[in-house]
């Protein structure tokens, strides 16, 4: 498929004239409040310009994360109650078992307290030190433990997952003459696995096509190289080769995503995103000589192989939300609700990152910001800014989160600058979206006038969680620490 030909369906062209509405009415209600402007200023610094540093209750529309922040169903709710706690073999396992087993088709099942548990397990397992990991493009905890096991992360994503105006339907495809280049470089032995995510959360939720998780697989197969999947939003994955992947029109969500999950040899999920519950994560895989390893593994770090750092309710809320998860109006409601936001935000003239993801709008900060280098934080400045104009929380993902480079210590440079507008699932309403879209835009109208961040505070693991950052002066550059330059900034955008 072309580029320039793929136009993004709008809801109204999916529903005629007809509006659209989610499949769920509401039955309990959490009220919110909006600070007033100098509250909001005085949140933010005490935050340090971070947006993981406010409290909730200083935040309106907390769009920091669609992670644990799910609302879970009345059946969910009920499932609570039938929470089985033996501490081993609680029937809730074999619950939660049965529905990894049904719809994502792996044979042996470890529950993990969430997906960064199931990341630990399976780099400590299957990765030896020296090793490459390639995936397509890093994720923040996905990357770190793989480092942590001694592997070094390559990115093989295709060239168009970079430029944030690249309408390509697939942007988190594997770009398989990169990868079959590091195979040639290295030898296939010294590949610990290949790492594929779908969809690909630093991309902009970007899907990842059947056709290219196929394509893998077969390479992969012919190299004898064993390839993971993180199947944390694989659900969203799926609705968009339902969507956009010609062969799959009119088949149900489900079951492309237990084909999708029958090219990889195992897979993990952060259940906190598309597993519809608050906290939860597995790691699932078809071989039992590694599933007995991991098995053993889990219970040094996560719990008895039987819960794996979960209540037994939390294991029962998550076999009824993988299967809620799985519901093509749902699934529709979902991602129909983040393109909405996106709709307005592209009619409105504001750069934002097409086409729009499964779980977030990603607002283009370099685009909002061409005055600010790389190093006054672009994407951290938005995410400040939107708080002060709103109290609506984004995040920032560009050089922040990125980190630096374990061997040079300078900072990793992404070519993306983003600020994520992350929708939580069945949480907040069209209206919710409304009072979004309208403060982006004012923050957006404001743009030229943004002065950008200084890290005055850095801590050495995944420092975007805990950073803080101080406003500069008109006037005043950004100065790097570690040889970061405006000369490598430059070049890197090239
Ligand atoms: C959130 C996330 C993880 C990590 O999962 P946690 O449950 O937050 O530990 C891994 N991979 C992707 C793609 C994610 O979005």
């Amino acid at each position: 498929m072309p580029d320039d030909t793929f136009v993004p369906h709008t809801m109204g062209q999916q529903f005629g004239r007809r509006s659209w509405a989610e499949p769920w009415k509401i039955k309990m209600v959490e009220p919110i409040r909006q600070l007033d402007r100098a509250g909001r200023e005085r949140a933010i610094r005490e935050a340090g310009y971070n947006t993981f540093l406010l409290r909730s209750d200083d935040v309106y529309i907390d769009l920091l994360t669609d992670s644990g922040t799910n609302a879970m169903s009345d059946r969910q709710w009920a499932a609570i109650m039938l929470g089985d706690e033996a501490y081993a073999g609680s029937r809730n396992f074999y619950h939660l078992e049965g529905a990894i087993q049904r719809r994502f088709g792996y044979r042996y099942v470890v529950p993990t307290h969430q997906g960064r548990g199931a990341e630990h397990l399976i780099s400590r397992t299957a990765i030896k030190p020296g090793q490459w990991v390639p995936g397509n493009m890093y994720f923040t905890t996905t990357r770190l433990h793989q480092e942590l096991a001694g592997g070094t992360f390559v990115d093989v994503i295709i060239d168009e997952a970079h430029d944030p105006t690249s309408l390509h339907p697939f942007k988190g495809d594997m770009d398989l003459a990169k990868l079959e280049a590091l195979i040639a470089r290295v030898g296939p032995e010294q590949i610990a696995y290949v790492s594929l995510a779908a969809t690909v959360n630093m991309a902009g939720g970007q899907p990842v096509s059947m056709a290219n998780a196929r394509a893998v697989s077969e390479l992969c197969q012919r190299h004898g190289i064993r390839l993971f999947l993180d199947a944390t939003r694989v659900v969203e994955n799926a609705f968009f080769i339902e969507e956009r992947e010609p062969g799959f029109a009119g088949r149900s969500v489900a079951s492309i995503v237990h084909e999708f999950c029958s090219h990889a040899d195992g897979a993990w999920m952060s259940a906190k995103k598309d597993g519809l519950v608050n906290i939860g994560g597995w790691l699932a895989v078809n071989d039992e000589e590694l599933f007995e390893e991991l098995r053993n593994l889990v219970v040094v770090f996560e719990g008895l192989h039987t819960y794996g750092g979960l209540a037994g309710r939390d294991m029962e809320a998550l076999a009824v939300g993988i299967e809620e998860s799985l519901e093509d109006a749902y699934i529709r409601a979902r991602v129909g609700q983040v393109r909405y936001l996106g709709e307005l935000l592209t009619d409105w003239g504001v750069a934002i990152v097409q086409p729009v993801g499964g779980h977030a709008v990603f607002l283009d900060a370099r685009r909002f910001y061409p005055h600010l280098p790389q190093d006054a934080f672009p994407a951290q400045t938005l995410a400040a800014e939107l708080y002060l104009d709103s109290g609506v929380r984004a995040m920032e993902r560009g050089i922040a989160s990125a980190g630096r480079d374990p061997k040079t210590g300078d900072h990793h440079r992404p070519k993306l600058e983003l600020t994520r507008l992350t929708i939580p699932r069945r949480v907040y309403t069209q209206a919710h979206m409304d009072v979004v879209a309208e403060s982006v835009k004012a923050v957006w109208d404001a743009r030229e006038s943004a002065t950008g961040l200084r890290m005055v505070y850095e801590p050495k693991y995944l420092r975007f969680f805990q950073a803080k950052f101080e406003p500069l002066a008109a006037g005043e550059t950004a100065t790097s620490e570690a040889g970061g330059s405006e000369a490598a900034y430059s070049s890197s955008r090239g």
